[in-house]
């Protein structure tokens, strides 16, 4: 089980999922079952095994709040029984009230995979396609491709003020040859998992393989550093001396997440008063200083003593008495907050939000995440979009898919006689997989009965292989009829499809 680590673009499997749980801080997803609505079959199966904080998520569509979910493709291949899982938890989490967003990673595809734009286009395609057919609605979701979407891309840009190129280096591997590109397209899909908080800030899911947590991890982080940007440009357009740079600096060093407590709030405050008056006007002489310092001292704004110094350089008496007013009109407005919530962190932290945003801040809250686990390839090992046998397309044909389920390796015994005697090892066969992740649909009857006939001895891989096979052959022709049906609503869709 060395081969842990996680890495978004690798094509090692995560051979042993209790380890993202201890080292990872993965959160198993079976203590949280009781609090989701309606569970999807993959949920209660455990095939969806992990998450990260998906708790608010939950909470909010069991009480008909607002949650998104978003997940994204990256067009390399065709999309596979594998995909279909993440279509899947999409859709589920539309039809729980989630806004619901699917996005073609197109511009990762091409600098991390180095896929041509024609390639794209066609591969792209067949993802939508697959998605809507399975009934994702697209009247009520958003398709979206990365790199004609401009609101993403000028999201991207701004998150990449706060990202850095050592951080890539640490979570990423990034090194010296590491095209530009690739660190784009990185910031990319993070402004892509951040894009559904935009207008309004919410829970919000990615449902992944495990693979992708350092996306999450690192889109986590982003967004409590993107609460305070916007508000920290706007005093980043002052010009400024060094020595006041440095105070802002530690102003906002304050903002910090880890430091949060009531005083964070009592600076989200201030803040807003400040970008009400200019900074130019925001200063006192000596005289004043020391009342306005014990003013505010007073007020519980001890905080703020490192700006003095700010405020000694320019003065006009009348712009910092504004200010202090400001400032006490927030603090009763924050006090009235107070005694509602009882200054409840949650409570606390959603007024802080609420402010930031009222101040043209982001606001975001962190996304949560879902995982799902991988499914075994057909001939072993991991399910690979470039080993045709080990997978099985969506787009292949019935007939096709009939056959590699029929030549698909197995838990079995050696022999009939010693599988009666002892009994299949499902858990380690590729066939039930297909019966819990794909052929028993929402029927747990069914996968139970499948499961517990094969370790109990009294079902045989032949016949097995027979029903899973005729049962993969139905879906596929299936499913292809209903791509046939949704190309219409591709096109009113109106995603852009040629680069
Ligand atoms: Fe797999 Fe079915 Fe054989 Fe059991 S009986 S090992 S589930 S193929």
């Amino acid at each position: 089980a060395d081969d842990v680590a996680l890495d978004p673009w690798g094509s090692s499997t995560v051979s042993d999922y209790r380890k993202l749980f201890e080292e990872f801080g993965i959160e198993e997803f079976d203590e949280i079952l009781d609090e989701v609505p309606n569970p999807h079959y993959l949920m209660r199966r455990g095939v969806i095994f992990g998450h990260r904080d998906y708790r608010p998520v939950a909470e909010a569509m069991r009480k008909d709040e607002p949650a998104a979910v978003l997940s994204g493709f990256m067009p390399t291949g065709d999309p596979h029984i594998g995909h279909k899982l993440v279509f899947d938890e999409i859709i589920w989490h539309q039809q729980q009230g989630a806004d619901a967003y699917a996005l073609i990673a197109d511009l990762e595809a091409n600098s991390a995979r180095g896929m041509s734009w024609a390639e794209i286009d066609e591969h792209a395609r067949n993802y939508l396609l697959s998605l809507l057919a399975l009934g994702f609605d697209p009247e009520e979701g958003e398709l979206y491709r990365q790199s004609t979407n401009r609101e993403v891309q000028d999201l991207a840009f701004d998150l990449g003020a706060e990202a850095n190129f050592s951080e890539f280096q640490s979570i990423y591997g990034f090194d010296g040859e590491t095209d530009v590109s690739h660190m784009q397209s990185v910031v990319t899909q993070m402004a892509d998992i951040l894009y559904p908080q935009l207008e309004e800030p919410k829970p919000t899911v990615i449902p992944v393989g495990p693979d992708q947590d350092p996306h999450v991890r690192l889109a986590r982080d982003l967004a409590e550093r993107m609460r305070f940007f916007k508000v920290s440009k706007a005093f980043a357009s002052f010009e400024l001396e060094p020595d006041e740079r440095e105070l802002v600096a530690d102003f906002y060093d304050r903002l910090e997440p880890e430091a949060f407590d009531d005083e964070m709030l009592r600076c989200t405050h201030v803040a807003e008063a400040l970008e009400e008056t200019p900074l130019e006007d925001l200063a006192v002489d000596a005289s004043t200083l020391d009342s306005v310092l014990t003013k505010l001292e007073e007020g519980g704004m001890e905080p703020l003593r490192p700006r003095t110094r700010f405020f000694d350089r320019r003065a006009t008496d009348e712009a910092f008495d504004a200010l202090i007013d400001a400032i006490d009109g927030e603090k009763r407005v924050y006090e009235n907050h107070v005694d509602a919530f009882e200054l409840d962190r949650e409570a606390a932290e959603d007024l802080a939000r609420e402010v930031e945003v009222a101040n043209g801040g982001y606001g975001f809250q962190p996304p949560s995440s879902i995982y799902h686990r991988f499914m075994t390839g057909l001939t072993g090992g991991k399910m690979s979009s470039s080993v045709p046998a080990s997978h099985i397309s969506l787009l292949d044909d019935p007939e096709d898919g009939y056959n590699k389920v029929k030549a698909a390796t197995t838990g079995g015994r050696e022999t009939a006689e010693q599988q009666r005697e002892k009994g299949g090892k499902a858990d380690e066969c590729p066939v039930y997989e297909l019966y819990a992740y794909l052929l028993s649909g929402d029927d747990d009857e069914f996968a139970k009965r499948v499961y517990d006939e094969c370790v109990g001895g009294e079902r045989l891989c032949g016949d097995c292989k027979e029903q899973a096979a005729q049962l993969m052959r139905e879906f596929l022709a299936d499913h292809q009829e209903k791509r046939a049906e949704v190309e219409e609503l591709l096109e009113e869709a109106d995603i852009e499809l040629e680069s």
